[in-house]
């Protein structure tokens, strides 16, 4: 019997990141979940049925020791490791000329430089065969928006990483892809749906299917893209936004 599949999920405790968790587990597949936010982390091990699939490990990605941390949880939780979903971020930027060197610095430490040390951290481990990476970008890296500066420019650079990361590690038979999600309803946009009509009108009314995009939208195309259904692609960039992307 084949084993079951070992996930390393960031920011595992809200949003997509959670519904990515419970998608892995209902299909079998064990999670190390990783997040700053604990109580986040323990609603998502709550809403798995606390079940044995699902190890915590409550961790700011952006920690020195946090890559190193997490594979080295997943190894000695589950045995092995096969899949890391670099999913922890955060959104709401601004335009270049309102963003500071401070929160510049942020964007890139969390949406980005988290994600490439996690992927260095976690690829010798990746089992051949079975390994897949999965980064998130936004179709913010894909085309030009208003008021989003240093939230853009680190998706953007995850779609150039994701791309060289799958040329340098397909012949390792390891997969690496991105999916580039257009406004979906979580914590980190629903502040801004609720209340920001510019930002309803830019983003919302553009999109061609009738209705904002769910977590759940996102965690089927990231357990596609880990899965052996996904085994020959590898260096893609799925946009799931309702079509808004193409528009
Ligand atoms: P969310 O705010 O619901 O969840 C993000 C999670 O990441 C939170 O649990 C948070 O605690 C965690 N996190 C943030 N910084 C962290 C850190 N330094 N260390 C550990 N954990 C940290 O957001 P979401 O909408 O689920 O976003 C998940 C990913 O999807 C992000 O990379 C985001 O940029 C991307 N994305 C989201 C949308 C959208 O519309 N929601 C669109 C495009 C891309």
């Amino acid at each position: 019997m084949t084993e079951p599949f070992v996930a390393l999920v960031t920011g595992a405790g809200s949003g997509i990141g959670r519904a990515t968790t419970l998608r892995f587990v209902r299909a079998g597949a064990r999670v190390l979940a990783v997040d700053l936010n604990e109580a986040g982390l323990t609603e998502t091990s709550r809403l798995a049925g606390e079940s044995e699939a699902v190890a915590l490990l409550v961790k700011d990605v952006t920690a020195d020791d946090a890559p190193s941390a997490a594979v080295a949880a997943a190894l000695a939780q589950f045995g092995r490791l096969d899949w890391l979903v670099n999913n922890a971020g955060i959104g709401n930027a601004k335009a270049a000329d309102q963003t500071s060197d401070a929160e510049w610095d942020r964007y890139v430490d969390i949406n980005l430089r988290a994600l490439f040390r996690f992927s260095r951290e976690a690829l010798p481990h990746l089992a051949p065969g079975r390994g897949a990476i999965v980064n998130l970008a936004s179709v913010f890296g894909l085309f030009g928006h208003p008021r989003v500066a240093p939230y853009a420019a680190t998706k953007a650079a995850v779609v150039g990483l994701t791309h060289q990361m799958a040329a340098d590690y397909g012949p390792k038979g390891i997969r690496v892809n991105a999916v580039a999600p257009g406004v979906i309803e979580t914590a980190l946009t629903r502040e801004r749906i609720d209340t920001d009509a510019r930002f309803q009108a830019l983003n919302i009314d553009p999109i061609p299917f009738p209705r904002l995009g769910r977590p759940e939208d996102v965690a089927n195309a990231i357990y596609f893209l880990c899965s052996e259904e996904a085994a020959y692609i590898s260096g893609h960039v799925l946009a799931i936004d309702g079509g808004w992307s193409v528009t």
